[in-house]
């Protein structure tokens, strides 16, 4: 295997990482961006400019009406006892779009036992997909999928400081510059995939906490520290008291640098002058903390120790990123070797490009393939013959109404289904309280039958011994007992033998007329629980009819209930087939959405063509009456007014469309920043520090940074 002797990374790992294997593997001097041109500095910013009208919570609708849905289910589920609250970009407003929604669900009284399964079972009926639980996480956390709307959903439990952050980061980003500085920074991290926690590089969040730092550490602040001079807010969670106060008033910052400026610093800081072993991002603090200080410093082997097999021991506090709330907690104690390789990697990839004057565009090119709109709306449709596509419009249409249709009769199915399936439950609840009537007979019945058994015994061994009855017994024994106390005659004595016999068959009826009374007594009681026996025999004959009442009472009621065996298992049939229902109910939901979405674009663009006379739709062989020549149009202006963002009619966006479109304006755009990225290319100084990825760092030979 070709493995580096410098660095020990595979011939794999080094194209993996290759700006930062680059700088591992040799002593390069990486590129300064303190003079950056500033006419590149101007361009990158209109390029950003451009990129935040595109990007932004697109899905705000769907997002609003699913939190919606899902608060009303789970407060139906939890009887009123739920409270479920949106928390992360959605109540931010630092949303690209692509994230996912963040839903906290508490209780207002006691948590129910099994919440996450419950929670799991509710949205399996609902037809959500990929339904994962995480139950073991401090948070427990459901995570999964709305076919419908695309949106990824994670329900958290009782996650109440992720509410109290969230209010935090909403008030940073109320100013109009932060909030686009993390959007750019979310959208470089996203599209070059380094924010994704559970595959061990940052969160969106620890990414969020890592601009507003930079953003408190530029000279003059462009963000305040909301967290400094306020009375302390305790609210005590799981135990624990957390300061949560939160300075939201507005905040007037005397910094006036561009956001691609801010971004170009960004990088320069976190890419070579971020000493992770000695500084932790804390943006309460409003700047770094002493790491050695928190007690935070990096332990365990170094991500390239590890990526490359020299160790499997534990890193701690690779890149110590302190949550607000939360001082305990260090965010990138998720990240893995390989996540902190990456990230590096992604700096210096950053810090390389910039220096070469390449577009902000080119930094965020996606690392994996994403759906994005191609600039041409239209590009597909432009080619083909406006009768053909009015006749696929048409199709679209039926197809529309095949759909609905089809909708409609499986939520008919599926309602009834679901009508059917609460009618047995309700059926097996009624049925279910006389059976636990019957129930509780049985358990008195057993006792009293082994009772009875056991008095019966007693009575018949008695019985068995003794034939003569206790009358009998008493008789004698009185007649003995006078006969053996009577006065003795003196003259005519009994001799002792006969004596002796007497006081013994005495005692003999004694203990006869004991066990007599045993027996008598056993027998009574006998007699008495045979009694009650024989009643609770009646009563339970009685449920069983009762039983059966009930349940032709309900088949009269509800015929469809005839011929189905009620049994808990026909409940379970049940509850799966309406979950199969809903998943291909949001099947064809999202096929409807699709379709509409196509017949809109479709229909726009025969409205153009139609309006240009360029494809004339050739309906029939009527002449047509004159259609009014569309206005010409400047194209250079409506180029200027494009990249300004201001607005166009439909012909001049097609005008614009099929003249390169806005791709048109960015060629131009390119060819001037690549100009002028020759030009600074050419004038570049060059840096006079080195890089010292941490990653790359030899023990003991660390290197002072400026
Ligand atoms: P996106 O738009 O990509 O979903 P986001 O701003 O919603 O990004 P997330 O990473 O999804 O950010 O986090 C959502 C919220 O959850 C954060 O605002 C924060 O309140 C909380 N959060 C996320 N990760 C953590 C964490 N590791 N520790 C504490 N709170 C967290
Ligand atoms: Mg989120």
């Amino acid at each position: 295997m070709n493995v580096c002797r410098t660095t020990g990374l595979t011939v794999e790992q080094q194209e993996r990482w290759p700006f930062l294997y680059s700088h591992l593997s040799s002593e390069i001097e990486i590129p300064s961006l303190n003079d950056m041109d500033e006419q590149f500095i101007i361009e990158m910013d209109k390029e950003i400019s451009r990129i935040l009208k595109h990007v932004g919570d697109g899905k705000a609708k769907s997002r609003e009406s699913l939190t919606r849905h899902l608060k009303g289910l789970l407060q139906r589920r939890f009887q009123r006892n739920a409270k479920v609250e949106a928390f992360g970009s959605s109540v931010t407003g630092l949303s690209l779009g692509t994230g996912d929604l963040d839903l906290c669900l508490s209780f207002k009284k006691e948590q129910p036992k099994k919440v996450l399964r419950k929670v799991a079972g509710l949205l399996r009926e609902e037809g959500m997909m990929d339904i994962q639980q995480i139950p073991r996480a401090k948070i427990p956390i459901v995570k999964f999928n709305d076919s419908r709307s695309g949106l990824d959903v994670d329900i958290s439990i009782e996650n109440r400081l992720a509410i109290h952050n969230s209010k935090m980061l909403k008030g940073y980003a109320q100013d109009k510059r932060v909030r686009e500085f993390i959007l750019m920074i979310k959208y470089w991290a996203s599209r070059r995939g380094i924010n994704t926690a559970y595959e061990g590089t940052l969160s969106s969040y620890a990414w969020t906490l890592m601009s507003i730092q930079h953003l408190q550490m530029t000279n003059p602040p462009v963000a305040p520290n909301r967290q400094s001079g306020n009375k302390p807010n305790l609210v005590e969670i799981n135990g624990e008291s957390y300061d949560i106060s939160n300075d939201s008033s507005p905040f007037e910052s005397e910094n006036k640098q561009s956001l691609a400026s801010l971004l170009i610093t960004f990088f320069d800081r976190f890419a070579t002058r971020w000493d992770w072993n000695e500084m932790v991002v804390s943006i309460r603090n409003g700047g770094p903390l002493n790491a050695e200080k928190k007690r935070w410093t990096h332990t365990g082997p170094l991500p390239l120790e590890v990526v490359t097999g020299q160790s499997k021991n534990r890193m701690e506090h690779v890149m110590p990123i302190e949550d607000p709330f939360d001082h305990e907690h260090d965010l990138s104690r998720i990240v893995k070797a390989e996540g902190a390789m990456t990230i590096q990697e992604e700096f210096m990839r950053a810090l390389h490009l910039l220096s070469e004057g390449k577009s902000w565009k080119e930094i965020c090119t996606p690392v994996m393939e994403i759906d994005e709109e191609p600039e041409d709306f239209f590009h597909d449709l432009r080619t083909q013959n406006i009768d053909l596509l009015r006749q696929s419009l048409d199709e679209m249409k039926t197809e529309v109404t095949q759909v609905e249709e089809h909708i409609q009769s499986l939520v008919t199915e599926r309602q009834n289904s679901k009508e059917l399936l609460d009618l047995l439950r309700g059926t097996l609840q009624e049925t279910r309280n006389v059976k636990s009537n019957r129930q509780s007979i049985l358990a008195e019945l057993r006792p009293l039958s082994m009772k009875v058994q056991e008095l019966r015994q007693t009575r018949d061994g008695i019985n068995d011994r003794i034939a003569i009855p206790t009358k009998r017994i008493r008789q004698e024994m009185v007649r003995m007992f006078d006969s053996l106390t009577a006065e003795v005659d003196v003259f005519n004595t009994q001799n002792l033998g006969k004596e002796k016999g007497d006081f013994s068959y005495f005692f003999e009826l004694q203990a006869m007329y004991k066990a007599s009374i045993e027996s008598n007594e056993a027998h009574q009681e006998f007699i008495r629980l045979r009694r009650e026996q024989n009643k609770e025999y009646k009563a339970l004959k009685k449920t069983n009819s009762k039983e059966e009442d009930v349940l032709n009472r309900l088949i009269e009621k509800n015929p469809e209930l005839k011929g189905i065996n009620l049994h808990p298992k026909t409940v379970k049939e049940f509850q799966q087939n309406a979950n199969k229902l809903q998943k291909s109910i949001n099947i064809q939901y999202s096929k409807k959405h699709e379709l509409r979405r196509e017949i809109g674009r479709i229909e726009a663009w025969i409205r153009i063509a139609a309006s240009k006379g360029k494809q004339r739709p050739k309906r029939d062989s009527k002449p047509r009456t004159a259609r009014r020549q569309a206005p010409a149009v400047n194209i250079n202006e409506v180029r200027e007014r494009a990249s300004t963002g201001g607005s166009f009619s439909l012909n001049e966006l097609d005008a614009l469309l099929s003249k390169g479109g806005i791709s048109g304006i960015e060629s131009k755009e390119k060819a001037s920043t690549s100009n002028q990225s020759d030009r600074r290319k050419a004038g570049r100084k060059k840096s006079t520090y080195r890089v010292d990825p941490r990653q790359g760092r030899k023990r003991g030979k660390k290197q002072s940074r400026k």
